[in-house]
């Protein structure tokens, strides 16, 4: 007799990674900066309380066969946050510290971020409870396949389109939007391409994606360097998380004459004063999954890490890592703010006080989800634009939103991360205040 099957569920794992405050809530600090902007921009009453909430919150679980034959449950989560100025966007991310209520947080940053890069989208986030590195690369098309269809008609190319995140990259998007077109009818499969961005160039990806959140980042740092008569030629970078984000951060600054002096990841942290080989240590992440166990590199604290004498930060891994223990350590002069929401409001405070800069995830990461939206009209259109074209975009693009973002913190007073909440908040207040309210 055969035995039934096991259905093991996904492990709860801690909420928050080390380094965080026990107090920190990402979704009551991300409502605390709509509120203290919405103070500056006069919205009315309703249009806050409507934003401080999600529009929509979707959990799905659904069950996957493992290599071994056994069957796993797991917990997937879609929080659309704004449809106002178009289509709910954000990605999707496997990790096992993922929360509802973190996605939350996430899915209203999209929200800011398309609205002050003038995107007609919305914002929305995602993803899965589990550690995908503990998959074969068969279950882990297995699991987004299944997540894929349980989502259902929750997704699609003109309501809600998801894009990579962290622990997801273009092959997760490859088979998401490969599993999405299966289950629409053969008549519309090819109109449906843009369901996901972040795809592979060949199945219908755009050029420049997959470096556009860091050429997003840099856009910004020349931006500051330049305003701040900074020349960034020979400067020392450190950067936490060397994924998709901090590593092609590294390498375009690397171009600009800046040096990797300190690097760290979920494995721990390396220093060299001499400077790493940003584009190496690139190709050997991709092979390995870590930095851990690359050459020419001394193995470090992680206190020791944010002490380092460097000039610029670039935080690209988990929220809440720069708390006040953090921010009173670093000795940079700029932190851009690669991943969403990494300091904590009392280390930006600290950060501040002690005359440190900071360009807030709002716009420094904004880049990733402004070349999806040209990954979207490509697919719309079906078009093919030349990586040049993406470039120019991207940046003219980057250049006008600090732009939007410096001229409002002078005319207000107020800090970079609540000028570019105050620039977003006024674009939908506008729309707001012209379509009102259903019925
Ligand atoms: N996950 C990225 C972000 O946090 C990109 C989202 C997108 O491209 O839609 O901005």
């Amino acid at each position: 007799m055969s035995q039934a099957p096991v259905l093991k569920s996904s492990p709860t794992a801690s909420s928050h990674a080390p380094g965080v405050g026990d107090d920190f809530e990402f979704v009551e600090v991300i409502r605390g900066y709509l509120n203290e902007a919405a103070e500056l921009v006069d919205i009315p009453g309703y249009v806050r309380e409507i934003l401080g909430q999600p529009k929509n919150e979707i959990i799905v679980n659904f069950p996957v066969k493992m290599d071994d034959g056994e069957y796993r449950l797991f917990k997937g989560y879609r929080i659309q946050h704004s449809n106002i100025l178009g289509p709910y966007k954000g990605g999707l991310r496997f990790h096992e510290t993922a929360s509802l209520d973190d996605f939350k947080a996430l899915a209203a940053l999209m929200t800011w971020k398309c609205s002050l890069m003038n995107l007609p989208l919305g914002g929305g986030k995602g993803g899965i409870k589990f550690n995908p590195r503990d998959h074969s690369r068969r279950e882990l098309q297995r699991i987004t396949r299944r997540f894929i269809h349980a989502l259902g008609s929750n997704i699609g190319p003109d309501y809600d389109i998801p894009a990579p995140d962290m622990g997801t990259n273009a092959q997760t998007m490859a088979w998401a939007m490969d599993t999405y077109m299966n289950t629409v009818g053969m008549v519309s499969k090819q109109a449906t391409a843009g369901v996901v961005t972040g795809k592979p160039v060949t199945s219908g990806g755009t050029e420049g994606r997959v470096k556009a959140t860091g050429q997003g980042v840099v856009h910004c740092i020349r931006e500051w360097a330049e305003r701040s008569r900074f020349d960034l030629k020979g400067k020392k970078l450190i950067v936490q998380g060397y994924g998709n984000v901090g590593s092609h951060t590294a390498v375009l600054l690397s171009h600009l004459g800046v040096s990797l002096v300190g690097v760290g990841d979920h494995t721990g942290y390396l220093y060299n004063a001499e400077g790493f080989n940003s584009y190496r240590m690139q190709e050997y992440v991709a092979e390995h999954g870590s930095i851990s166990g690359y050459p020419n590199g001394e193995r470090i604290e992680r206190e020791d890490f944010f002490a380092i004498a460097a000039d610029l930060f670039v935080p690209a891994a988990l929220e809440a890592q720069i708390d006040q223990t953090e921010a009173r350590a670093l000795q940079v002069k700029l932190v851009a703010e690669g991943a969403n929401g990494p300091c904590t409001p009392s280390g930006e405070k600290i950060l501040l006080e002690r005359g440190i800069d900071i360009i807030p995830d709002v716009i420094a990461n904004a880049g990733g989800v402004t070349v999806s939206y040209y990954e979207w009209v490509q697919n719309r259109n079906s078009e093919k634009w030349t990586a040049e074209d993406i470039d120019e975009r991207l940046e003219l693009a980057m250049k006008t939103a600090y732009q939007n973002m410096m001229d409002f913190a002078e005319a207000n007073g107020c800090s970079y991360r609540i000028a570019c909440y105050g620039v977003a908040l006024q674009r939908l207040a506008r729309v707001y205040s012209e379509r009102e309210i259903f019925p």
